[in-house]
């Protein structure tokens, strides 16, 4: 969109022109005056010198006294209008003249950019040469211009710069413009597609590992081995344990974006979790007595309703207590607990806490367990047919409940894996 204005191509300014026309207009009634014999030369000249000064002082006076705005020949009317404009804009908004000068900007803009200062150039303080190259296109062309830079103080964001002409009427009726230039935060965004980049090259990997064993034994089966039947006895036990761990994989990864898709719907239907918990419990006695670990329950005998969906708190359960028997195995012993308690706001919730003894988690890994993939040691995960992906979905599953999942561990001490819920509202008040 090009915008042209009447003054933008004048080399002079409005008020300056007008004193020219009045200037001349005198000039030619004084000569013609002079040529008719009714005034003398002399006269004619005193009398032009009176109309050029009282043409030219207030021009001059106004320049000199002039703020910037005015300089610019805007209407102060408009122009406080313009400044409360970029003032109220929530992004970083700055309002320059056709030279790059600052005439006016937000809060966020100078807090973005400390080195912006008003009346000065603003490609002095922005030293990104994208900006400087948008804005001095945008100022060349009178067309909207984009640039997008990468500011690394004090932490990395993705910007994105929109330089737009305006125009802005002038005091004499006529428009004039100067440039907008907006500032959008993309770093949300990137780290957005980041993950998703990440996410798609970790499940690809994931998925290639197994994939890549099963096509190995296939081969190995079809050539030297074919006719050993010790080999091929093993060889497919190896292969049926690489394609659970297939299956499982893309089991958690479809569970986990039926959650994600599901995340802003609050399940509502009334459930009563303790029968759900026992299922689950009962479920993984035989992994328990594999691993030599014996589950204890401590959950009420009245039932304890909350808004839930049930497949997905079985499967909440189902994770929380299996890494506790995969991982948590040499402390003997999981302890699956029921409590009431209060959130941190003081809402009633309800706790359900697997607490394992075995060897603990260290600090530094406990922000990051529910990221998708994470895993303390890769190889152990691995080995045990885990996929990275279960406490993720515990998250997902948990935050859609409403609710919070709070982890806590000490080295050597074991760890506690806490899902709390909400409590229902009952008419009885409980
Ligand atoms: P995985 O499929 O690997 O089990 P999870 O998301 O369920 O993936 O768990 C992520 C990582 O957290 C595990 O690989 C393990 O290193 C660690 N972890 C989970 N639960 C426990 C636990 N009870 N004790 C020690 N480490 C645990």
């Amino acid at each position: 969109m090009a915008i042209a204005s009447p003054s933008m191509f004048s080399p002079w300014p409005d008020r300056l022109r007008h004193s020219a026309i009045i200037l001349l207009a005198a000039g030619l009634a004084l000569a013609a005056l002079v040529f008719s014999g009714e005034v003398s030369l002399a006269r004619a000249v005193a009398v032009f010198i009176c109309i050029a000064a009282a043409a030219l002082v207030p021009w001059r006076l106004h320049n000199v006294v002039a703020s910037r705005e005015e300089a610019l020949g805007v209407n102060p009317v408009e122009a406080a209008a313009v400044s409360a404009i970029v003032a109220g804009m929530p992004d970083p908004a700055v309002l320059l003249d056709r030279a790059g000068r600052v005439i006016h900007m937000n809060a966020t803009a100078s807090q973005l950019a400390p080195a912006l200062r008003k009346n000065e150039l603003a490609q002095f303080a922005l030293r990104s040469p994208d900006i400087i190259t948008a804005l001095r296109e945008s100022i060349a062309t009178a067309e909207p211009r984009r640039a997008t830079y990468l500011d690394h103080v004090p932490v990395d964001r993705w910007m994105e710069l929109i330089v737009t002409p305006v125009l802005v009427p002038t005091t004499f009726g006529g428009s004039d413009y100067c440039m907008l230039m907006t500032f959008h935060d993309q770093t949300p965004l990137r780290r957005v597609e980041e993950m998703r980049a990440d996410f798609v090259a970790n499940a690809s990997h994931e998925l290639r590992t197994p994939l890549a064993a099963l096509s190995g034994f296939i081969d190995t089966l079809q050539g030297p081995a074919k006719d050993d039947a010790k080999a091929r006895e093993r060889f497919l036990g190896i292969m049926h344990a690489q394609a659970t761990r297939m299956a499982r994989l893309i089991d958690d990864l479809l569970s986990l974006s039926r959650v994600e898709l599901s995340a802003h719907v609050r399940p509502d239907t009334l459930v009563d979790i303790v029968p759900i918990i026992r299922q689950v419990a009962d479920g993984l006695e035989p992994l328990a007595g594999e691993r030599q670990v014996g589950i204890e329950t401590d959950l009420p005998a009245t039932p304890v309703v909350i808004a839930g969906d049930r497949e997905e708190l079985l499967r909440l359960f189902e994770n929380l207590i299996e890494n506790a028997l995969k991982y948590g195995a040499s402390g003997g012993k999981v302890i699956v607990s029921l409590l009431s308690a209060a959130s941190p706001d003081g809402a009633p919730e309800i706790r359900v806490v697997v607490r394992d003894f075995g060897p603990g988690i260290a600090p530094e890994h406990l922000p990051r367990l529910t990221e998708r993939f994470y895993r303390v040691d890769v190889g152990d995960s691995r080995a045990q047919g885990g996929t990275g992906l279960g406490l993720s979905l515990v998250k997902h599953i948990v935050n859609r409940h409403r609710g919070r999942l709070l982890i806590e561990s000490v080295l050597k001490n074991g760890a506690a894996f806490t899902a709390c819920f909400p409590q229902v509202k009952t008419p009885a008040g409980g």
